[in-house]
């Protein structure tokens, strides 16, 4: 038998609180055939996949993963940029300062930052933790500083006003530990963004049993809900400011490509991984717009949060 009562839940840290919700394998990227098990805790709701595979980093994250090779001048990325000027605006708004500082957690060469700067001219430091070496050239070209490293191993004489943790907490072994080191480098009024898979969703339910997109598997270590990330970032000393749930385009669409694969329809091959197939840009600006009009009324399986200090 296995070990179940000595699991530990990722998100909530009991202990023999979970049992195996799915089978997942890597679909997407085909760096492995190996099955792992997504757990779900029956005592805050998470799922987690087990086991980890904290030393396999290098071979479940691909040369061709698609945040190292995005494509800058795409009319997805345009778009992209667009909406989340958007989207940054108000929020920077509400930050106090003449100068303010900002850090992108997992931020690659600070694609990211660049966009904040563009919303919110006060900002002039800016700085990404990553652990891809090959992003730190670009990063520097973009003017911002670069650590190379596991975020809970950086270090910084001042503290920041703006954190970015988008699509990253899903990544990381130890979610607390992570929020517990962005509390401890924000300045005080300053806020942490944080966007994240919702595994209370529809078609979280829709596709369990045939690899839901928003798996990511083996590469999404932790999958929250809306009130299990909250009494995370509670136990890690911080405050929601605001939560709220977006479109989930690449999960619908990435799973809706594995049926279709099943179903003869499509080819996804290692070289070609799904978010590179032809289709996945059409289906994902369909599923863009359906979930646009789902979230109206019902949870969409991504969700924002923001952040701050008691
Ligand atoms: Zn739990």
């Amino acid at each position: 038998m296995n070990q179940i009562s000595t699991i530990v839940c990722l998100c909530c840290g009991e202990k023999g609180t979970s049992v195996v919700w799915a089978k997942a394998t890597d679909l997407e990227y085909r760096t492995t055939t190996d099955e792992f098990d997504i757990m779900r805790c029956n005592s805050c709701g998470s799922m987690f996949i087990h086991p980890i595979p904290l030393e396999r980093l290098s071979e479940i994250y691909p040369s061709n993963y698609y945040s190292f090779a995005q494509s800058q001048d795409s009319l997805v990325h345009r778009i992209k940029t667009w909406l989340d000027k958007r989207y940054f605006r108000p929020l920077l708004a509400k930050v106090k300062g003449h100068n303010l500082s900002a850090l992108d957690v997992g931020g690659g060469a600070g694609w990211e930052l660049n966009v904040l700067k563009e919303a919110d001219n006060r900002i002039t430091h800016t700085q990404v933790v990553d652990l891809d070496p090959d992003a730190e050239k670009l990063a520097h070209a973009n003017g911002h500083e670069y650590f190379c490293g596991r975020f809970e191993d950086f270090s910084s004489d001042s503290s920041f006003n703006v954190i970015l943790m988008l699509n990253l907490i899903e990544h990381v072994a130890n979610p607390l530990e992570v929020l517990e080191q962005a509390r401890n480098l924000l300045a005080p009024g300053g806020i942490i963004l944080i966007k994240t898979p919702n595994i209370d969703s529809w078609d979280a339910r829709l596709f369990r049993h045939s690899n839901w997109g928003g798996y990511h598997c083996p590469r999404h270590w932790t999958l929250f809900t809306m009130p299990s990330m909250s009494g995370l970032v509670q136990r890690a000393g911080l405050k929601v400011i605001e939560a709220s749930y977006t479109q989930g385009a690449p999960f619908w669409t990435t799973s809706v490509l594995f049926r279709m694969e099943k179903m003869g329809l499509v080819s996804i091959t290692r070289e070609r991984p799904v978010v590179y197939h032809p289709l996945f840009g059409l289906l994902s600006a369909f599923f863009a717009g359906f979930d646009f009009i789902r979230g109206m009324f019902a949870k969409t399986s991504q969700m924002f949060f923001i952040l701050g200090k008691f």
